[in-house]
């Protein structure tokens, strides 16, 4: 049972995602508020997005690894 925690951007509470196989993570936890500030300033950071494909960072953590704090690649919806 993971702890309940929360995102220090936004505030929303963390949802738990089971990261792909080949990603080796297990469980980690995922702010999904699409307004979060560290998503929203995460779009102007990548430069390599075209106009069809955007993506940004969405923020983790790792409960596997004392629920370090990481960014997820995410598309941007
Ligand atoms: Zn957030």
């Amino acid at each position: 049972m993971l702890e309940d925690r929360y995102c220090p951007h936004c505030g929303a509470k963390l949802e738990s995602w089971l990261g792909p196989p080949e990603s080796g993570w297990g469980e980690i936890l995922v702010c999904n508020n699409n307004e979060c500030s560290f998503y929203r300033n995460s779009q102007k950071d990548i430069h390599f997005k075209d106009e069809d494909n955007s993506l940004g960072c969405r923020y983790a953590e790792n409960p596997d690894n004392g629920y370090s704090s990481f960014n997820l690649l995410s598309y941007y919806k």
